[in-house]
């Protein structure tokens, strides 16, 4: 018997299902289903995580070498190639067998149908407008719980009952994995060229982001940012189905029916009347214009999953966003030293999200670098004015180096620490040391959170450095 806290997969109880991927979603995965009593074929091409998961009782087996032809599902893990650039073999069988492949978080719609969910995807910006919602939901005292792309997998989540909503952040890997799962209110906030390999070019890319609204029905809200040109051609496509109500959401035009930023207001016009919302700069904790798109899609998100456009809601929904602290690693304010204040943006992995915070300030000594993009850094000539010096590490160091010849000054730091101590050494005044690195961290660090946090381990030990606390003015 299942507790009214644990997610009902019973239904799976003696089926066989394969798991490929044994990272933190997988050996979730596989542990949920062994515990709703189905035959879990658990297995990973690295053998350490093999031998990880053995020794946490989950005994590996070959799904290169196995019969397929008994086995009921993969669940697959969404890093996991499964067409571009190749498809991995265990994919290729199980497609030969016609087995259904899906990720967990289908896997969770399918065991809490009873429950609602909100469903956000875009290039950048999911995780933001993720905990946002949960965290105004929460603030609101409605059950809910935040997963997926962000924070805990999605079988690892309880069971929420009717009255609960799961907010799940969904990157183009899972949306590819996500056969059949309708939200309740879909969001896209933005699509630029990322992941480009693995679909195969833009096409594929906005193709994998456009599945969101895939499986919607009519009484569901598919909310639509529509300021970049592939997500304004969804927009127009998804508007022409008669399915979902569509909701667009902008920064930088009036849109009428939907919800905009005008003179640093939030505006709702979805019911003809033009309602503001909140005034942007009261919202420390979340600044720049970037910030304003994932502030007025969460709010159009919310006030349509809960079907409440009360006054009563909006006020409760606009305290709770100034209660929001942020989350590391976005433009998150570390402190300050002798009026230079240092910020960790490490989450910025391409150059469309250090663009924003490039252009959230003013007098930078900016820290970029690690494993390029497509493209590099070239996007972002109209922001190079905003900085001071570059301090370049990493792989890309000799390139961007190239890019910024005789427009910006820079420096071949190759290393975060001497980066920084270059930096502060040339920072004076009212001046920003900003690590954006518009980069993939793999080169040097094995993620974004261990490249954001060693760089504020190091702005830690500066002396005279003084530690921002959350809720202060910075
Ligand atoms: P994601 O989960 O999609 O990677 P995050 O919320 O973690 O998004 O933010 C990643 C990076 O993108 C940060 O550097 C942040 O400053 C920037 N960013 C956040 N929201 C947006 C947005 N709406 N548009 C563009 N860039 C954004």
């Amino acid at each position: 018997m299942a507790s009214p806290h644990t997610l009902d997969l019973r239904a799976y109880d003696d089926h066989a299902i394969a798991v490929l991927g044994l990272g933190v979603s997988g050996m979730s995965a596989a542990n949920a289903l062994l515990r709703a009593g189905a035959r879990v074929l658990a297995w990973d091409d690295n053998e350490n995580r093999r031998n990880g998961a053995a020794a946490r009782g989950l005994a590996p087996h070959n799904l290169e070498t196995s019969e397929f032809a008994d086995i009921d599902m993969l669940v697959l893990s969404p890093g996991i190639p499964c067409g571009r650039p190749h498809t991995h073999p265990v994919v290729a069988r199980a497609r030969d067998a016609g087995i259904e492949i899906l990720c967990d978080v289908e896997l969770l719609t399918r065991a809490a149908p009873e429950a609602r969910y909100v469903g956000i995807t875009g290039t950048n910006g999911k995780s933001t407008t993720t905990a946002l919602i949960g965290h105004i939901l929460s603030q609101l005292e409605i059950p809910n719980a935040i997963g997926g792309n962000i924070g805990a997998p999605a079988l690892s989540l309880q069971a929420l009952g009717r009255d609960g909503i799961y907010v799940l952040e969904l990157s183009s890997y899972q949306l590819d994995l996500l056969p059949h799962a309708g939200f309740d209110v879909a969001l896209l906030l933005n699509v630029t060229p990322d992941h480009l390999d693995r679909h195969g070019g833009m096409d594929g890319y906005v193709a994998a982001k456009e599945r969101i609204f895939g499986y919607q029905t009519p009484g569901q809200s598919a909310v639509v940012c529509i300021d970049d040109k592939h997500s304004r051609t969804i927009f127009d496509t998804i508007s022409a189905h008669d399915t979902a109500t569509v909701i667009p959401v902008s920064t930088r035009d009036v849109c009428s029916g939907g919800v905009y930023l005008e003179d640093n207001w939030v505006i709702d016009n979805r019911n003809g009347i033009c309602q503001p919302i909140i005034e942007m700069k009261t919202l420390t904790a979340l600044p720049g214009n970037h910030n304003a798109q994932n502030v007025a899609a969460a709010y159009a998100a919310v006030t349509a999953i809960l079907n409440d456009h009360s006054d009563e809601t909006r006020t409760a929904i606009t305290s709770a966003m100034g209660t929001f602290p942020g989350l590391a690693h976005r433009q998150e304010l570390l402190g300050t030293r002798d009026g230079v204040r240092f910020v960790n943006d490490s989450k910025a992995t391409n150059a469309e999200a250090t663009s924003h915070a490039l252009a959230a300030y003013e007098n930078i000594y900016w820290i970029a670098g690690g494993i390029a993009k497509e493209g590099g850094i070239t996007t972002l000539d109209p922001v190079f004015e905003r900085v001071r010096h570059a301090f370049l590490i990493g792989e890309a160091a000799p390139m961007f180096a190239a890019t910024l010849d005789g427009r910006v000054p820079s420096t071949i730091s190759n290393n975060l620490n001497t980066a920084l101590l270059q930096a502060v050494e040339m920072a004076v005044g009212e001046a920003v040391i900003l690590l954006s690195p518009a980069c993939a961290s793999f080169d040097q660090y094995s993620s974004f959170t261990a490249r954001g946090d060693a760089f504020r381990i190091a702005v830690n030990s500066l002396p005279d450095f003084v530690p921002h606390i959350s809720g202060d003015t910075p």
